[in-house]
């Protein structure tokens, strides 16, 4: 086995390692930012101990430490209604 064991981001599809997903939250046909490791108030000088990103990067998606910035729930457990994660690809 030397492949590693992190797993990868179904969204922005890079292994879990200190760098930033992508996208933004469209919840009840309102659109917002992700809120950043941090962003919340929290104490962000260590990684995230879920996903490894950094202060100020977005957290990779399943990640039980992000926000929603609706409710300012546990973006993965929280009620809104018509939760929307839409990556930002640019359209050439
Ligand atoms: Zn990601
Ligand atoms: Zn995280
Ligand atoms: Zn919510």
């Amino acid at each position: 086995m030397t492949e590693t064991n992190r797993p990868t981001c179904e969204v922005c599809h890079q292994v879990f390692h200190g760098n930033s997903c992508v996208g933004n939250f469209v919840i009840n046909g309102e659109r917002f930012e992700r809120i950043v490791h941090g962003g919340n108030g929290e104490t962000a000088d260590d990684p995230c101990p879920d996903c490894g990103v950094l202060e100020g990067q977005i957290h990779h998606w399943n990640c039980d430490n992000e926000t929603c910035p609706s409710c300012r729930g546990q973006a993965l457990g929280c009620d809104c209604e018509s939760f929307e994660l839409v990556s930002e690809v640019p359209v050439v």
